[in-house]
């Protein structure tokens, strides 16, 4: 089987282009399906704060016989966390909880225009990588507006933009703005939690290549150069879905699959209206 490709951040940090998501695994199930990721050939977990599992996911960490610089680690300032003196104390955590020295990467979950200044939230992320506590930092569900604020602010660029993206939603606007600004997108929800794996243009393509329509999903978000990482307790399934470096998708399949994008196709909330606090 090919090897996961990676990705050079805007930082020259580089992650593997395809990980292992841990939202909504009950803690008391992390660790065996961290173990699972892991001895497929998975070394890229993303956690957050707000998933409730980041000590489970340390403990699979440190269980395993792979060496901790070989697995790339993400985690999330959560929602509440956002005044700069939370920031400092919250990471730090995140970092006992998941027993390491630093992360690879640490984002802000999400931007909370109406809650806080996430402005001053970066301006603490800014402070964390000085201080080598994450070799990167990001943002998660930050539109244009929210990037180009930071921008205009003169902070660090964020080292990548975590949105959701699926062929429902394929968030064209902040994907090419991101690009342009030398941010990598990661796509969460790359399978829409499922519900993309019934259409009847994926299926079709699926049956032509002989592959399932995870794959086929998985692969037009490999070609299209985001960043992913499905989640799944089931391990046929995470075996599955590391199974996508072995067939491409042609230009014609990647524009069918594209234009799938339905006006209503988003599935989480909306990043301007959320303010859920926990
Ligand atoms: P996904 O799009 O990865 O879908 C997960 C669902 O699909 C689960 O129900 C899983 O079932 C099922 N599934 C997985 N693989 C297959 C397969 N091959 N065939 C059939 N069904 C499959 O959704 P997520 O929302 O979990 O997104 C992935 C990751 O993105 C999260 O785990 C998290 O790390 C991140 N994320 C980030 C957010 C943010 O705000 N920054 C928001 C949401 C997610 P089962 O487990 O039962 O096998």
């Amino acid at each position: 089987m090919s090897s996961v490709p990676t990705i050079t951040l805007n930082n020259g940090v580089t992650i593997p282009q395809l990980g292992f998501g841990v939202f909504q695994i009950e803690p008391a199930d992390t660790p065996e399906a961290v173990r699972t990721a892991l001895e497929i050939g998975y070394r890229h977990i993303d956690t957050a704060e707000m998933y409730g599992n980041e000590a489970e996911v340390g403990q699979a960490i440190a269980d395993s016989s792979v060496p901790r610089d070989e697995i790339f680690v993400t985690s999330k300032l959560n929602n509440g966390f956002h005044d700069p003196a939370d920031a400092a104390k919250a990471i730090d955590e995140s970092l006992a909880k998941l027993g390491l020295d630093s992360l690879d990467l640490f984002l802000i979950h999400w931007p909370m225009p109406e809650v806080g200044d996430y402005l001053e939230t970066w301006k603490a992320m800014e402070r964390m990588l000085a201080e080598g506590k994450a070799r990167a930092i990001g943002v998660s569900n930050f539109t244009p507006t929210h990037l180009r604020r930071l921008a205009e602010a003169g902070t660090e660029t964020p080292a990548v933009n975590q949105v959701e993206v699926h062929p429902y939603f394929v968030q064209d606007e902040v994907r090419t703005y991101c690009a342009e600004h030398g941010i990598a997108v990661e796509a969460w929800s790359p399978i829409a939690q499922g519900d993309v794996l019934g259409d009847d243009t994926i299926s079709a393509i699926a049956d032509d290549l002989g592959r399932t329509t995870a794959q086929v999903t998985l692969r037009w978000h490999v070609q299209r150069g985001d960043i992913i990482f499905p989640k799944s307790v089931t391990p046929s399934r995470v075996k599955e879905n590391f199974e996508l470096f072995d067939f491409e998708l042609t230009d014609e399949q990647m524009t069918r699959i594209t234009g799938l994008d339905r006006t209503d196709g988003r599935r989480g909330p909306d990043p301007d209206e959320m303010n859920m606090v926990p």
